[in-house]
């Protein structure tokens, strides 16, 4: 009797997740999470980030995603089938750019964008910045991780001008444990040895900025800023501008384009302010509009209003995420109450007021009510000119609220 070649090799089969009755709802509303609590039971023995099948109580297919330990058991790539196609990650990835693309994002002035935003590009748990001819991925998920060669792959071949991709996960995987091949590095350097040691400069909207991504936060610079920076720039022409948490200073730059009579940039972090100063020579060498200083916001706001030296008649404040999870969003309502009633304290009379929140827990109407109850506290006329959100290269998937993190008021303060 001939062998079965599956005795000789181990196939490994895909794993089955069965839900509890009633817990296929979400999915069918195309939501792309399974928690962990809507699970019944498990056919097969998954391992970190491999790629399993979901299927109602009744054994209904629901879809196909990335197996993982957690809250969040599994993240949907395909709804309604159980395999993925052979050119998956070609064909996303080609789909995400192709919408940047024809939306007029790249062009000559602009070489900074996200590529995939996650759930909003139907990619859970991905992240990919492009600066000019380098790609940064990061990963949130095991799934993720498991497949950065092909992802890298998929990115040069799709984007023409991507020539380097930079793996950076170290700080975003939350189970190290768990894989010992966590390290960031290039996945593909095309540019050899100069990739790893050469500044990187890319353009957004014409500004150029330096991109650190070794050194840098997050994939090295802040691309979820580029329209609102627009707006700073075009408010800015005469105005006394102070940029808190300017990090590489991208608003800084927008305003001092926009004619601002002096900007000043203020991070707590040395490394910011290094970049910021850099940023600012490279697009306005010998610039004297511009100062850049080394302070924690809350001191350097105190200060100004104690010595009462400096007078601001237009301020941006866009802080780190306060709250990184939903527990802690009573503290963070408290920060942006205490840092809003500091600004709206000091503002010029006709000031204008751009105040942010990154923070995904926090949403645009407990954001508004803390700095309308900083507004009451100061007691000055306010009113809302714009509300503003993350831009369409971060686009929030309709079926994935959860998408839409980044809220912004533009205040008119008399
Ligand atoms: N506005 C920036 C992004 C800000 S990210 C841009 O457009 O690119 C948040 C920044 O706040 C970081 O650079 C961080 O170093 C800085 N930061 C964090 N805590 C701070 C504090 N207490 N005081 C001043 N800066 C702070």
């Amino acid at each position: 009797m001939q062998r079965c070649c599956c005795l000789k090799f181990k196939v490994k089969v895909m794993t089955i997740i069965y839900l509890k009755k009633h817990k296929e709802e979400s999915l069918r509303r195309f939501h792309p999470w399974v928690f962990s609590g809507a699970i019944g039971h498990v056919k097969g023995q998954p391992e970190e980030g491999d790629v399993v099948a979901v299927r109602s109580a009744e054994g209904e297919t629901l879809g196909t995603g990335h197996w993982q330990e957690g809250s969040i058991a599994v993240r949907i790539l395909e709804f309604g089938v159980e395999s993925l196609q052979e050119n998956f990650w070609q064909e996303r990835i080609k789909a995400a750019y192709r919408m940047r693309r024809d939306l007029g994002l790249i062009n000559a002035d602009n070489n900074t964008y996200r590529l995939v935003h996650g759930e909003g590009d139907f990619l859970p748990g991905l992240i990919v910045d492009v600066y000019g001819n380098t790609a940064v991925v990061q990963a949130h998920s095991a799934g993720m991780h498991r497949s950065r060669t092909e992802i890298a792959k998929a990115i040069t071949e799709t984007v023409e001008e991507v020539e380097n991709v930079y793996y950076k996960s170290e700080s975003t995987l939350p189970f190290r444990k768990n894989f010992a091949d966590i390290e960031d590095g290039y996945l593909i350097a095309a540019d050899g040895e100069k990739a790893m040691h050469a500044d990187h400069w890319a353009k957004e909207n014409g500004l150029e900025f330096k991109i650190d991504w070794l050194r840098g936060q997050k994939t090295g610079f802040f691309v979820d800023q580029r329209e609102n920076r627009r707006l700073v720039e075009r408010y800015s022409a005469g105005r006394k501008v102070l940029n808190m948490f300017c990090y590489t200073g991208g608003f800084s730059v927008y305003a001092l384009r926009g004619g601002a009579e002096r900007v000043c940039s203020v991070d707590s972090s040395e490394k910011a302010v290094e970049l910021v100063r850099q940023n600012v020579e490279r697009n306005y060498p010998c610039c004297a509009r511009h100062e850049a200083v080394c302070a924690d916001a809350f001191d350097y706001l105190g200060k100004v209003q104690r010595e009462g030296r400096e007078s601001y008649d237009l301020i941006i404040l866009d802080p780190p995420a306060f709250a990184k999870h939903r527990g802690a969003i009573r503290n963070a309502l408290q920060g942006y109450k205490r840092l809003n009633a500091k600004a709206f304290e000091m503002i010029e009379k006709g000031g204008i007021l751009f105040t942010f929140s990154c923070s995904q827990a926090v949403d645009k109407e407990m954001f508004r009510l803390a700095v309308f109850s900083a507004a009451a506290m100061s007691g000055r006329k306010v009113r809302i000119l714009h509300q503003l959100t993350q831009p369409q290269d971060h686009p929030v998937n309709i079926y994935h609220p959860e998408g839409e993190y980044l809220k912004g008021l533009v205040l008119y303060v008399e």
